[in-house]
């Protein structure tokens, strides 16, 4: 109905509450973009890119997909406008639609029906979010395409659930029906009679307007589910219980006797998150943050790891990008962050906070761009390159300490790209194996020799400076298993100084909070 309502978080707890009580679930996106993918789009408009094993760059809900389900995301997940329209175009050009005028109705929605059946198998619940507003031109097919399919696999299997907003007006003291019962119709025009409504509000709705909401929505008074504003998103999950939409779903779909779900984890959560005795500030030194979503698995990462170590965590959100405000407030901090980037815009801000981190013993943690940047600062700074820098920036006579990676390995396969390639898709992305050195801080944070992590950028630390560094102090404590590719870095003498060539962020769950997180948070309270 609006958008910011929390569909991809309300479809997330209903998986995560289905799951609890035993059943398979898989959550899949459709975005009417005409996109192929979010990777080319700006991260102040779009939000986090958020990267699956698989090496698909998809929408940030499927980060909450997977940290409220535990279920690993696919590049089958995230079905674009961009992509189905591609496979069209594609198959017309092959002459697979044997001479017949391609149209929306019914290639596009067809097509759009098999990717959202793709490759699905033993799940016992596929929850399709529908991005976007109803009543977008852009969304029409991926409603109709729902339509279809519901006719396809039939009404007893299949169900509509409606996000809407029912807001409160303060002046009057009461809560409106209209902008539901509006949205709601706008569906019925197109065909679809939603089953379930989920209503967003800040107040309590009572008896009284949800029978006035299922008057004119036709949904059932029962089937009328409030989600009151909570302080955190990991409350919803038993909110939902609360609210009966997990109990209303399974009765909608004729599903007898279900298990009791298992909420003790969630409650668990819940329960530490209000009684939190620690406060630390972090700093997150970043050029995206106006919107605040641009970071969002790792300011999740960061709650996540606050819960384990019993923390409030306080973010400072630094604008790299303004360097008079930005000396002023890192004084503050009791740990910083530069996470991943792109382009130069900022630079000089990063590294400015880097090398405060470093010569204050402050703990810093760089991730992927905020990692190469460390090494080029203390390439500056204590290698005396001043020069240093990455093939990124394309500078005339600099010393490309980070430079763009042209063929690298994943397991036999060997992918290659110049810079001439595509933008969109061409990173190095997806899961990758790094290899930790044993005697190294990294060691002590993972207990283990070899990692997995997700990895998404172009560039790479050159490998052919290790000794150089090593002699200063910077040593490479994670590399590729061929050893080429450097992807943890650690300052020796330093009380916490690493930089992660993957995004360890998009690994943190709320119920296994991420290793490299848990320590960073620990050690920033020791100066409390
Ligand atoms: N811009 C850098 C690269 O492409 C870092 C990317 C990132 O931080 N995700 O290598």
């Amino acid at each position: 109905m609006v958008s910011s309502l929390g569909k991809g978080i309300s479809a997330s707890a209903l998986g995560a509450l289905l799951q609890a009580r035993g059943f398979k679930v898989r959550l899949r996106k459709l975005d009417p973009y005409l996109n192929v993918d979010p990777g080319t789009m700006n991260p102040n408009q779009h939000g986090e890119v958020f990267v699956t094993d698989d090496g698909a760059e998809t929408d940030l809900d499927l980060g909450h997909y997977e940290r409220f389900t535990g279920v690993n995301a696919s590049k089958y997940d995230n079905i674009t406008a961009g992509k189905v329209y591609q496979q069209v175009i594609a198959n017309e050009r092959k002459g697979k639609y044997l001479g017949k005028t391609v149209q929306v109705i019914p290639h596009v929605t067809n097509a759009i029906i098999e990717k959202i059946l793709y490759q699905v198998k033993n799940e016992d619940f596929l929850i399709i979010e529908v991005g976007g507003t109803v009543g977008d031109i852009e969304s029409l097919p991926f409603l109709e395409a729902i339509r279809q399919l519901r006719n396809l696999l039939s009404s007893a299997k299949t169900l509509f659930i409606h996000c809407t907003l029912v807001p409160y007006l303060s002046a009057t003291d009461e809560i409106k029906t209209k902008p539901t019962q509006h949205s709601v119709k706008e569906l019925r025009e197109i065909g679809i009679q939603p089953d379930i409504l989920v209503c967003r509000c800040e107040k309590n709705i009572s008896i009284d307007d949800k029978k006035k909401i299922s008057l004119f929505c036709n949904v059932e008074t029962r089937n009328i589910i409030q989600a009151l504003d909570v302080k955190s998103i990991y409350e919803i999950p038993s909110l939902f219980f609360k609210e009966k939409l997990d109990a209303r779903v399974l009765q909608s779909l004729g599903i007898k006797n279900p298990k009791q779900p298992n909420l003790k984890n969630w409650n668990n959560i819940t329960k530490k998150q209000s009684f939190l005795k620690n406060n630390v500030e972090i700093g997150i030194v970043g050029k995206y943050i106006e919107l605040k979503d641009a970071y969002k698995s790792l300011v999740e990462a960061l709650i996540h790891s606050g819960i384990k170590n019993n923390t409030k965590i306080k973010i400072y959100w630094i604008d790299a990008g303004n360097l008079k405000n930005l000396k002023k407030n890192i004084k503050k901090l009791k740990g910083i962050i530069v996470p991943g980037g792109f382009g130069s815009r900022g630079i000089k801000g990063k590294l400015y906070s880097i090398k405060h981190a470093r010569e204050n013993n402050i703990p810093f943690l760089g991730i992927c761009f905020g990692m190469q940047l460390a090494v080029i600062e203390v390439a500056k700074s204590l290698l005396k390159i001043n020069n240093a820098s990455s093939s990124e920036f394309n500078k005339k006579n600099s010393k490309n300490i980070i430079g763009l990676l042209t063929e690298w390995f994943k397991g036999s396969i060997s992918y290659k790209r110049d810079k001439y390639s595509d933008y969109g898709g061409t990173m190095r992305l997806g899961t990758y194996s790094c290899k930790i050195k044993k005697s190294s801080k990294a060691f002590n944070i993972y207990s283990k020799t070899f990692i997995r992590e997700r990895h998404r950028h172009r560039y790479e630390m050159n490998i052919k400076f290790e000794k150089l560094f090593l002699k200063k102090g910077l040593l490479i404590s994670g590399k590729s298993p061929d050893g080429k590719l450097p992807e943890i870095i650690e300052l020796q003498g330093h009380p916490w100084f690493i930089g992660v060539q993957f995004h360890p962020e998009l690994l943190s769950r709320p119920l296994k909070p991420h290793p490299l997180f848990n320590s960073f948070i620990k050690e920033c309270l020791k100066s409390n």
